[in-house]
């Protein structure tokens, strides 16, 4: 068991209420954080986290969510921007509404949630950022350019970030899994779930704790030089980008 983070900390997870978020959740739960989640619901996250309603593509709701957060737990002083969709479609098929709420969703909102967290965190001088992009914002993937290029951009975010504020204590880091167990591939049709795991070195898909404990590691004491990294967790898939 790993936890290099000696204070119990204020984490806040966007999308936690499954799947990977949630499992992110749980992992920082049993370090002991204080651990908020959100979901558009405002219910289902883990026992022992404070669940709250908010929709990173509404920057009202999320004001409110943080209000919320910051009443029960304190200042944010670590974000896991890890809300996220799909909406996949060949390019000739894919329109400039599914291109733009993908956009909307795992970019802009990853930069909503970032800009509501920011001044905190500069006023503490310290502070963690962890954007979940995916494999597939280096690797590519057929009828996923919108998804791509949203995952692709929280990198560019992450290094930004990390020039403007590399010197205030602050980190921002991305994550990028390949193949996970979660609803989202779950709903792949089994033959091209099936092809995936071909191509995966490690030969199947992951588990979201797998995922989790690469950003505990990244938002502990022990991670403090590591900003505007990729750090891959695809079991060998997109190696070499
Ligand atoms: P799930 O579909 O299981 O969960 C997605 C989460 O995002 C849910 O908690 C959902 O909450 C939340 N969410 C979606 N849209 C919004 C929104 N507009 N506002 C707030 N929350 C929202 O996905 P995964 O757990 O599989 O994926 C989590 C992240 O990891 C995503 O960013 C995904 O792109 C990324 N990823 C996943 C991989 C995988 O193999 N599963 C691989 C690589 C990256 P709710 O709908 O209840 O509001």
């Amino acid at each position: 068991m790993t936890d290099a983070i000696t204070e119990p900390r204020s984490v806040l997870i966007t999308g936690g209420n499954r799947g990977i978020g949630r499992s992110i959740a749980e992992e920082f739960l049993r370090c002991g954080h204080k651990v908020a989640v959100t979901s558009r619901s405002g219910v289902g996250g883990p026992e022992g986290a404070l669940t709250v309603a908010a929709d990173v593509t509404d920057g009202d709701s999320l004001d409110a969510a943080i209000r919320t957060v910051e009443q029960a737990h304190g200042p944010i002083e670590v974000l896991v921007a890890n809300a996220g969709i799909t909406d996949d479609q060949l390019l000739l098929r894919m329109s400039d509404d599914s291109f733009e709420k993908v956009l909307d969703t795992n970019l802009t909102g990853a930069f909503r949630t970032v800009k509501r967290v920011i001044k905190s965190m500069m006023r503490a001088k310290k502070g963690r950022i962890v954007l979940i992009s995916s494999v597939v914002g280096l690797y590519g993937s057929p009828g996923q350019v919108n998804y791509a290029a949203s995952k692709s951009g929280l990198i560019g975010i992450a290094r930004a970030l990390t020039r403007e504020l590399g010197s205030r204590g602050i980190t921002a880091n991305v994550v990028a899994p390949g193949y996970i167990d979660t609803e989202m591939t779950q709903a792949l049709p089994e033959e091209l779930q099936d092809t995936y795991r071909k191509a995966i070195p490690a030969g199947r898909f992951a588990d979201p704790v797998e995922v989790a404990k690469a950003v505990t590691f990244l938002a502990s004491d022990d991670a403090a030089y590591i900003s505007g990294a990729v750090i891959p967790v695809d079991g060998g898939l997109g190696m070499g980008h």
